[in-house]
């Protein structure tokens, strides 16, 4: 069986060796179609999302593949390509890629045209080259090859190529959503000399902060507590002050939870609850937002503060959701108002969330890679990833993933640009490693 995988290997990169700048000019002809993610940027003509598909479908035609598009959202099509189903499953391998891209900013501070694809000094530019249209490229082109060496494998490859990673992910839970799945993934997006194995979860919650709305004239009441009381007979308390109080115990609380847990593969402080949006103002909309926000003469009775939560690979969304919830309630038990009015904590804000990926360092799928990089003279780190990727929707469902693909530089930044040496270097790997995973019949 091994030396039929060799001898299959050295086939296809053979033939990739040959064509090698077939995978590069695929890279340019993805970077060359805008598709921005349109929940970012809504126009067209800069979100061609359905436009990659159709190019991606037309590039693996001939391949003798089932290929299939549907809509993971209105209008933004999800693709699937796929080999024959053989034996039980259990071989099964999906490449995963995602097509959208973040815009490209202040086009002033970019040196060549976003959407130019030119190849330069071993560079593809351009928006989306390294996240991750270069990525997309090298399974593109890797299973193409495989099928033109007419290899029969083992298990089934299915490439994912999936809409709106940028934004929460529902190309990916379409698919899951859809049963397309297998015990292990590789998601393309950049890795170069690294290989991440697991990734922090990540949650978008709301907390919800009731005072009483009152004349600021009285707000010196909330700091001075009148022995009379009776203009007004309840004195306004101000959302801002709660929130000043809840926002220094959140940073304590965060600074608690990141001295007391850890994982192998993170940095210390991963698991951080990022306050980043804090609206305070009078009157509580049916949006759940502030109504007032315009009137400082209003001692204001509302207090929205949306917090981006990461946590460990190794912890459940359950765990550290009762864990918040404890700490919140513990932290109104504290007031007497709070306790009659106690802050609410609002779950899955905007649908955003990203379950954790803990795959483990010796997976088989993690051997594969290395050692085939290692023949080509390449070593391999691996690495937990700080950002979160598709392969979360993945490991919810049981599936294996790992994220490894061509590196680059100035992702969501101007001048993005993937390296061509990489680019080649991965389409082996990927080859390689859906020969070695699947195994050839
Ligand atoms: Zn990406």
């Amino acid at each position: 069986m091994q030396d039929r995988i060799d001898s299959a290997v050295a086939d296809v990169w053979a033939r990739l060796d040959a064509k090698s700048d077939r995978v590069v000019g695929l890279t340019s002809d993805l970077v060359r179609i805008p598709s921005v993610n349109p929940k970012f940027q809504d126009e067209p003509e800069a979100g061609r999302e359905a436009q990659v598909q159709a190019l991606i479908a037309d590039e693996l035609s001939g391949c003798d593949l089932a290929v299939s598009t549907f809509d993971a959202l209105p209008g933004r099509p999800n693709l699937l390509a796929q080999t024959e189903s053989v034996g039980n499953g259990e071989r099964d391998l999906i490449l995963c890629g995602h097509i959208d891209v973040v815009p490209v900013g202040d086009l002033r501070e970019w040196s060549y045209g976003p959407f130019c694809g030119d190849v330069r000094n071993g560079r593809v530019l351009g928006r989306g080259t390294m996240d991750m249209k270069a990525g997309m490229a090298c399974c593109v082109e890797a299973l193409r090859v495989i099928r033109e060496a007419g290899i029969a494998l083992r298990g089934r490859v299915s490439l994912h190529s999936v809409v709106d990673e940028e934004a929460g992910g529902s190309g990916t839970k379409a698919m899951v959503r859809a049963g397309h799945l297998a015990p292990a993934a590789i998601i393309a997006e950049p890795g170069g000399d690294e290989i991440f194995i697991s990734q922090g979860g990540l949650e978008w919650l709301r907390i919800t902060i009731r005072g009483r709305q009152g004349h600021s004239a009285y707000r010196f009441t909330g700091m001075y507590p009148q022995p009379w009381q009776e203009n007004p007979k309840a004195p306004p308390i101000s959302a801002a002050d709660l929130a000043t109080r809840f926002l220094a115990a959140l940073r304590d609380y965060e600074a608690a939870n990141s001295r007391v847990k850890s994982h192998p593969m993170m940095p210390p402080g991963i698991n951080h609850f990022g306050v980043g949006v804090v609206r305070i103002g009078a009157g509580l909309g049916e949006d759940g937002l502030p109504i007032i926000m315009s009137n400082p003469g209003i001692v204001p009775d509302v207090a929205v503060i949306d917090i981006d939560h990461k946590f460990m690979p190794h912890e459940t969304s359950a765990d550290i959701r009762a864990d918040f919830e404890a700490f919140v309630s513990h932290f109104c038990a504290t007031d007497p108002w709070l306790r009659e009015n106690p802050i609410e904590v609002k779950w899955d804000l905007y649908d955003l969330h990203f379950p954790p990926m803990n795959t483990s360092a010796d997976h088989e799928l993690v051997k594969i890679v290395t050692a085939r990089r290692a023949s080509l003279g390449r070593p391999t780190a691996l690495r937990g990833s700080i950002g979160v990727t598709d392969g979360a929707h993945y490991a919810v469902a049981g599936v294996q993933p790992i994220r490894y693909g061509p590196f680059g530089a100035n992702q969501h930044a101007p001048d993005e640009w993937a390296d061509v040496d990489s680019i080649r270097t991965t389409t082996k790997i990927f080859a390689a490693s859906i020969l070695d995973w699947c195994g050839v019949a």
